[in-house]
């Protein structure tokens, strides 16, 4: 993949994973508070523990996107030193379709789907 191309890519994805991290930070805010003024001993309370849940399921996903901008901040840095697309286990260069649709993927397709942790963002 074409380096200006590559950085480019993963700016647009950087600023959309920043942005999502901003509104799931607010909209967390908002469950917190939702939750502050409900008594701690009314664990049966189904509102109470709707948004324990929604606050579980929020800080899950602001940890994925944090997680997924070290990822592209990392693929940066290989753009600047001339190894971004080159799988890091196998030293293969990663399709460019997969880096379209990741363009923060560390391994390529073989590595990717051989790999155990499935958790990982650019591994799925
Ligand atoms: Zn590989």
């Amino acid at each position: 993949m074409d380096p200006g191309a590559a950085s480019e890519a993963l700016s647009a994805e950087r600023a959309a994973a920043s942005e999502l991290i901003e509104t799931m930070s607010v909209r967390l805010r908002s469950v917190v508070e939702a939750g502050a003024g409900e008594s701690s001993d009314d664990e049966h309370d189904p509102e109470g523990s709707t948004l324990a849940f929604e606050r579980g399921q929020l800080v899950a996903q602001i940890e994925r996107s944090k997680a997924l901008v070290l990822d592209i901040d990392a693929a940066l840095v290989r753009v600047d030193r001339g190894t971004y697309g080159i799988c890091e286990r196998c030293g293969n260069d990663i399709a460019d379709a997969r880096l379209e649709a990741l363009p923060a993927a560390r391994l390529c397709i073989t590595c990717a789907s051989s790999a155990d942790s499935s958790r990982r963002w650019g591994i799925r």
